[in-house]
């Protein structure tokens, strides 16, 4: 169960919004012992990868997201500083409804080096994903869903989100 505030998801959305037609993305960090994870956006260096080297990126953002390792390591590292935890991400899905891709499942490895097959080594992390559909004007964009997912014990699964 992910717990979020209100202005907070609020954000998430103003996000997925504005960087379409690339997916955006941010981690989540869980306050303690509120259990209630803060946002935190981060950049999509997906399409600089892309543009820089397409052989070992062949997708551009609009199909993937990649958050920069050193802007997760600061966000880490300001987390545990104040008790608090990277809890997990969150990403946008371009004109395709929120659901856990299997290119989502082999991003995990942004929490752990987990190899195909394998328990997570952080079986707590979470992945909220949003649907976005684009008209031609921006004022047409809709958030049109979200779903997040956790591992379960033997898959990622569907789990709740409470907005607070
Ligand atoms: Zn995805």
């Amino acid at each position: 169960m992910l717990r979020i505030a209100r202005e907070d998801f609020d954000r998430i959305c103003a996000q997925a919004l504005a960087e379409y037609p690339h997916e955006c993305c941010g981690l989540l960090v869980e306050d303690m012992p509120s259990g209630v994870s803060a946002v935190h956006t981060c950049t999509n260096v997906q399409q600089q990868r892309h543009e820089e080297d397409p052989k070992h990126y062949p997708r551009d953002a609009s199909t993937a997201y990649l958050i920069d390792a050193g802007e997760q390591l600061r966000i880490e590292e300001a987390a545990e500083k104040t008790g608090g935890r990277v809890s997990g991400c969150y990403h946008s899905h371009i004109d395709c409804a929120a659901y856990f891709s299997a290119e989502d499942e082999r991003r995990t490895w942004i929490f752990n080096s987990r190899e195909a097959g394998d328990d997570p080594d952080d079986p707590d992390a979470m992945y909220l994903v949003l649907s976005v559909y684009g008209e031609e004007t921006s004022s047409q964009r809709k958030v049109q869903g979200y779903k997040c997912f956790a591992w379960d014990g033997s898959r990622y699964a569907e789990t709740g989100v409470e907005i607070v």
